[in-house]
């Protein structure tokens, strides 16, 4: 199939369609593909710049009742295993984020039943006391959905609670691929349908919270629900503009349920530059280098990323699920100016906040990354005992 016209269209700056889109994906090769993304990358962003945050992905607690089919890092209530974090260990976390110039926690975690809606907006509030300048990127749709069951407040009700208690910005975890159909396949259209994950969403943007949009392929969707998920995103950001970034990776499948073979470099820099085409009202599109791994988030940047994503300290459920490269800050800064653009530090505003740290002051190098617990250390912190558990077993654990 010949694509000449839509490439011309697309160079020409105007919309593709959803079959236009699906035509690309298919039949395009690789390089004009990514021709085109980098086309529209130069067009929205001119400066050579490629940007970065330090932040520290912590998954406060890893019990889930959720029990998606592709995750390799949920534990069930009462395993052994499973963990929650006391505030003390959050606390510590972000000391030691702070030290390597991290201005950020992305907090997220499993759906766990014996955490009430109190216990986050007391962390919340007991951060922003300690921390005022630093910043909480955290929860994504699904738990929000879940602490509105738990709760029986709506959604909206409990996005306006934690910002209240002090949420800066909700991550878009949790999307895997908006279609109903996909989500009954993978066993997570029972913790938040597409609609509900895009009915959180776009409330946060009403409310003024920036939020960011993800989509994990490489399940059971089929390329044209690829693009639908790509469609519903370009939807909301029509109507509310409150995205700042799209984040694509591919399912990591070791030591999931689902199981499976991972996708292809390729495909990923193929769906990369496609979601730059669609998604022509995000002004942002990272690399997922963590999934990828350095080399191929170097790639990416010549198909339509202009970011590096987080110059992550800590990460937990890609590794469960048996892959997570590792890069600090330096690592990163090379990766960047290796591919022949200058590396800049960012918030997740995405506003510049400098040159790289480590060339201002000296820092700890991380050669590893963290991870939320030590391998199998579960266990609840003792400030647990004043919040009442849900489940059986977390009501015998805390005595109620
Ligand atoms: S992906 Fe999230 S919601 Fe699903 S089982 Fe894993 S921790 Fe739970």
């Amino acid at each position: 199939m010949k694509t000449a016209s839509i490439e011309r269209k697309v160079s020409d700056g105007h919309r593709v369609d959803a079959a236009e889109a699906l035509a690309l994906y298919q039949h395009a090769p690789l390089y004009v593909i990514g021709r085109l993304a980098d086309e529209i990358r130069r067009r929205k962003h001119p400066e050579p710049t490629v940007t970065y945050i330090i932040d520290r992905n912590v998954n406060y607690t890893n019990v889930c009742v959720a029990r998606c089919n592709f995750c390799a890092f949920y534990r069930e209530v009462g395993s052994p295993e499973g963990y929650v974090l006391g505030f003390d260990e959050i606390f510590r976390k972000i000391d030691e984020t702070i030290e390597v110039g991290g201005v950020q926690l992305l907090l997220q975690g499993g759906h766990n039943p014996d955490l009430p809606l109190a216990w986050y907006e007391d962390l919340f509030r007991a951060i922003k006391e300690r921390y005022p300048a630093f910043r909480l990127h955290a929860l994504s749709p699904p738990e929000i959905i879940h602490l509105s069951r738990l709760s029986r407040l709506g959604p909206e009700e409990v996005v306006d609670r934690l910002i209240a208690a002090g949420l800066d910005s909700i991550p878009g975890g949790g999307a895997e691929i908006l279609v109903d159909r996909v989500r009954r396949l993978l066993h997570c259209y029972d913790k938040a349908t597409a609609d509900e994950w895009l009915g959180v969403m776009r409330h946060a943007h009403v409310r003024g919270l920036r939020t960011t949009a993800t989509m994990m392929y490489g399940t059971v969707e089929t390329p044209e629900e690829r693009i639908e998920h790509m469609m519903r995103l370009r939807d909301l950001q029509d109507e509310t503009g409150g995205f700042t970034a799209f984040i694509t990776w591919s399912f990591q499948p070791k030591h999931t349920e689902l199981g499976g073979t991972e996708a292809t470099g390729t495909e990923y820099l193929r769906t990369l530059a496609l979601a730059r085409i669609v998604l022509d009202n995000f002004d942002n599109l990272q690399a997922s280098w963590v999934t990828q791994g350095g080399k191929v988030g170097q790639l990416s940047l010549a198909f339509g990323a202009n970011d590096m994503g987080s110059v992550m300290i800590e990460e937990n459920v890609v590794r469960a699920a048996g892959a997570a490269y590792c890069m600090d800050e330096i690592e990163i800064v090379r990766n960047v100016e290796d591919a022949g653009f200058v590396p800049k530090r960012r918030n997740m505003h995405y506003e510049v906040l400098g040159d790289p740290i480590f060339r201002e002051r000296e820092i700890p190098r991380m050669m590893s990354l963290a991870t939320a617990r030590a391998d199998g250390a579960g266990g609840e912190a003792p400030e647990l005992q004043q919040y009442p558990a849900r489940s059986r077993p977390g009501r015998e654990r805390r005595g109620h």
